[in-house]
């Protein structure tokens, strides 16, 4: 018999011929020669079957498979509709999309005593099947009873502001769930995928839970997933790739802090997981919940128009206040010290005297602060004040960020070096730092507060699994009184002697030349702010957001807790510019050795999308093409990037379209020069 089948490489599906013995059906893996290879391989169809393509132009090729791949189970019909949308949509070979739904090594050998996974905290499993020490409010309550009460597919976005007790809410569905005998499917960004977290759930849940993230060893994943494909677990708890866990009884899935942009994966399937969450729920006819305080516009959009449902959570769960948020416009202080003469010696640059007091009032009662920048090291460059020569990377198109007191790095690649004494261009000028990092905050917090006990949690820190679990530990048993940190303490974290956070430069998240710019500075506002005063009673969170820009949009909504407001103004600017949820963005990325190669390659691709806007069936769709034009990062660890834009409705449709004539035409195009097609892309530098 010859089948189709899907082979796990970069190429489109192949005929193989299947011995009949092996019962082949559709959704079966395979091993399979592929030149001096063997690859795993999914059977798709007959070739005699009305679906199949090419196959009788290759007859005479037709190889034999060589054994089923006993150890995968078969895939069922709706998952691999899915795997097929996946990857249709997203322009990957379907044989490389179907490959993540397996583990990465075989199932281990014998039967293993222990199910529970080493992952989770003996003690929460004990207290497991407690209810929580409090009754759901009224929100909580209906919010969990419409999801649940909702039969087969339904999107619902879980509007809840930080604290509002979302987590409570997910964990109600799911017991609802399981109470049906279904499991459960839970995503979150990998980094907000602490122990706290795990404990949380495990705590309610019990053992039978199962938890896969990039972290875990292979042999980790590999046996969660077992778990969680064998329904042996209940409920698998996981970083985006856990969608693609071929869970037997799936029958709810969330997705929680769905605005996240590490949802989407920049390489190989370009895929955003909520995205491909919501049509896996289609497929398998199944609820979805999307939880967030910010929701992405994408999201906000669907909810305005009607196609997600909107349940909403407009009080924090607790007895706690929303924080006071205090915006300190750091042009005036400087304007201020100018008028005064001079500013107060002990006092380092970066920090305003309200963020200052507020500190050491926090650190006075004992209780514990987080001061935020999202940048690492001491400084963010290096010039010579001579003759204005910044350090560059010399493989990179960026300025290499000081780290201690001369070590120069670049944090896109690999490359460092020591900072040089007397600038090696004008041979005068003594190189001097520009800018903060985290590194320095820390270094001046020692000396202005010196009983202080500080934490650094950034990724010089912060290198493993063990160091951030070890970090989160030292601040929940008040080991710690001033954290800081960048984004990786932005997210989920709930600290109840946290009572004051300081973002120490707001502006950072603003100036990057990228349209979601403005949304993510707002949802990154609105995060920070909200791990403040989480517990307090009587008494607010105090929040102090330094900034040159007072007045910017993601300042303005933040500062009255206005996330509407924000959608609202946004959602206008994009919809003015056509930019994503108005409209379909696909970015196509030229990135090669030579730069006029690879700018000429871009624009061969470019007139090539042109020709095709006006040719049926694209003709008159409204569809745009912009640039080629280089890159915001135009040149990573020696590679000149390039980058070219396609607007409108039809722009994932056209860019299939494109894929197909880019590999056509392959043979005539520079073969240093790599293409890549991301359909709703997300990462614009
Ligand atoms: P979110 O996920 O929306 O940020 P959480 O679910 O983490 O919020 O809840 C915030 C805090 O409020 C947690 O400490 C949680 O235990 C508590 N909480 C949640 N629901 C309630 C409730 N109904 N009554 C009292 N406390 C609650
Ligand atoms: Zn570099």
């Amino acid at each position: 018999m010859i089948w189709t089948v899907a082979v796990d490489a970069p190429l489109p599906p192949l005929s193989y011929e299947i011995p009949e013995a092996w019962n082949p059906e559709r959704g079966q893996s395979v091993i399979v020669p592929l030149g001096s290879r063997r690859v795993h391989g999914l059977l798709l169809n007959p070739a005699s079957d009305a679906h199949s393509t090419n196959s009788s132009a290759t007859k005479f090729t037709i190889k034999r498979a060589v054994s089923p791949a006993a150890d995968r189970p078969r895939l069922e019909e709706a998952r691999l509709q899915w795997l097929e949308w996946l990857a249709k949509y997203y322009i990957h070979s379907l044989g490389e999309t179907a490959e993540l739904s397996f583990p990465p090594l075989a199932k281990s050998g014998g039967r293993r005593k222990s199910k529970k996974s080493a992952l989770i905290n003996a003690n929460s499993i004990q207290s497991a099947g407690n209810a929580p020490a409090f009754e759901l409010n009224p929100a909580q309550r209906e919010a969990a009873r419409a999801i649940s009460d909702a039969e087969g597919f339904h999107a619902h976005l879980l509007f809840g502001v930080t604290g509002s007790g979302k987590t409570e809410v997910y964990l109600e569905c799911i017991q609802r769930q399981l109470a049906l005998g279904r499991q459960a499917l839970v995503l979150v960004p990998e980094i907000a995928l602490t122990p706290q977290l795990i404990d949380r759930f495990a705590a309610r849940l019990g053992e039978r839970i199962a938890v896969i993230h990039s972290h875990l060893t292979p042999r980790e994943k590999t046996d969660n997933w077992w778990r969680a494909q064998s329904a042996e677990a209940d409920v698998l708890i996981g970083a985006r790739s856990a969608l693609f866990c071929p869970m037997p009884n799936l029958g709810l899935i969330i997705i929680d802090e769905e605005h996240e942009a590490s949802f989407k994966q920049d390489e190989s399937l370009r895929y955003h997981a909520r995205d491909a969450a919501i049509v896996l729920a289609q497929k398998l006819k199944v609820p979805i919940v999307l939880g967030s305080a910010t929701p992405s516009l994408e999201t906000w959009h669907n909810a305005l128009s009607g196609k997600y449902q909107r349940h909403d959570l407009p009080a924090r769960a607790t007895n706690a206040s929303m924080p006071e948020i205090h915006v300190i416009d750091l042009r005036s202080q400087r304007e201020k010290e100018k008028i005064a003469g001079r500013r107060d010696n002990d006092r380092p640059f970066w920090i305003s005297k309200e963020l200052q007091f507020a500190l050491t009032d926090t650190l006075e009662r004992g209780e514990q602060a987080a001061l935020f920048l999202n940048r690492r090291g001491i400084a963010q460059s290096v010039f010579c004040p001579a003759c204005g020569t910044k350090a560059e990377c010399p493989n990179c198109a960026v300025s290499l960020t000081l780290h201690g007191r001369s070590h120069l790095v670049c944090h896109y690649c690999d490359y460092h070096e020591t900072k040089k004494e007397i600038c090696g261009e004008c041979k005068e000028g003594e190189p001097q730092p520009l800018g903060l990092g985290t590194e320095l905050l820390e270094n001046d917090l020692r000396s202005l507060f010196p009983a202080a006990r500080l934490a650094r949690m950034d990724r010089d820190e912060i290198r493993s699994r063990e160091d951030l679990e070890a970090a989160i530990r030292g601040v929940e048993q008040r080991e710690v009184d001033v954290l800081i940190g960048t984004q990786m303490i932005a997210k989920g974290l709930d600290f109840p002697g946290l009572t004051l956070v300081g973002l120490v430069m707001a502006d950072v998240a603003f100036n990057l030349p990228d349209f979601r710019a403005s949304e993510r500075a707002f949802q990154l506002l609105t995060q920070v702010a909200g791990r403040s005063g989480r517990h307090l009673e009587g008494r607010r969170g105090q929040v102090f957001i330094q900034t040159y820009n007072p007045t910017h949009a993601a300042i303005r909504f933040t500062l009255a807790h206005d996330y509407e407001g924000f959608a609202r103004e946004e959602l206008s600017f994009r919809s003015d510019l056509n930019y994503p949820p108005a409209q379909r963005l696909v970015a196509l990325r030229f990135a090669g050795p030579d730069a006029d190669e690879t700018l000429s390659t871009a624009s061969r691709v470019g007139s090539l999308a042109r020709q095709l806007i006006e040719i049926a069936p694209f003709a008159g769709r409204g569809l745009d093409v912009l640039g080629p034009a280089a890159s915001p990062l135009a040149k990573l660890r020696n590679q000149f990037r390039f980058q070219m834009f396609i607007k409108g409705q039809d722009a994932p449709a056209l860019a299939r379209t494109l894929s197909e004539a880019i590999d056509k035409n392959r043979k005539k195009l520079p073969p240093k020069v790599k293409i890549h097609i991301d359909v709703d892309a997300h990462h614009l530098l």
